[in-house]
């Protein structure tokens, strides 16, 4: 099954010079959907994951269905201000400004065996960001998981040494 054919580029969103991929074209597919969520589930099924961490919100997406498939539990990271319990919080920079995300502080126990997924990697600052807080909670992070990863933006080597793991790459 064709998986890149299924992802919508957008030139110039959300501005210019970014070209998106917009993976809403592949969930919406009942096929290739499953497809992709099974092709991820595959590459964790041997590494005994106990939670699956997803940022918001296509980490949800993609995040939640893996767990299910894994029998694994499902922790979301959150914008400031989303979630209801005690929070441990991270700020990270962008290109312009800063951002942050919150975990619920007992949403992990300490050597739980951790995947953190996302749609996709580009400079990996976010998904950094979501390690450090995997690891403040005591959780073990076994590897990181995409779609998709823009490998001319290295955030795989930002990530070194852990393990990523993506199904389809551009330049
Ligand atoms: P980064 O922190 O640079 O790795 O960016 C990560 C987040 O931004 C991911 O969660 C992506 O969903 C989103 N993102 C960044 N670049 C793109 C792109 N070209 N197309 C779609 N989403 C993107």
């Amino acid at each position: 099954m064709n998986i890149k054919e299924k992802i919508r580029i957008i030139e110039d969103f959300p501005k210019e010079g970014i070209s998106f991929k917009d993976i809403t074209t592949l969930t919406d597919d009942k096929d290739v959907f499953k497809y992709t969520i099974k092709e991820i589930a595959e590459d964790l099924r041997d590494k005994n994951i106990d939670i699956i961490v997803g940022p918001e919100a296509r980490g949800f997406i993609i995040g939640a269905p893996v767990a299910y498939e894994l029998g694994a539990g499902f922790v979301p990271v959150r914008k400031p201000g989303k979630l209801p319990y005690d929070t441990l919080k991270i700020e990270y920079q962008l290109e312009y400004g800063t951002d942050a995300l919150e975990i619920h502080k007992d949403a992990i126990k300490k050597g739980q065996r951790v995947a953190v997924i996302d749609d996709l990697l580009a400079t990996g600052g976010t998904i950094q960001s979501v390690a450090k807080l995997v690891e403040q909670l005591g959780g073990e992070i076994v590897s990181f998981n995409f779609i998709i990863e823009l490998t001319e933006l290295k955030g795989k080597e930002k990530l070194s040494p852990y393990r990523v793991h993506s199904l389809v790459k551009y330049d």
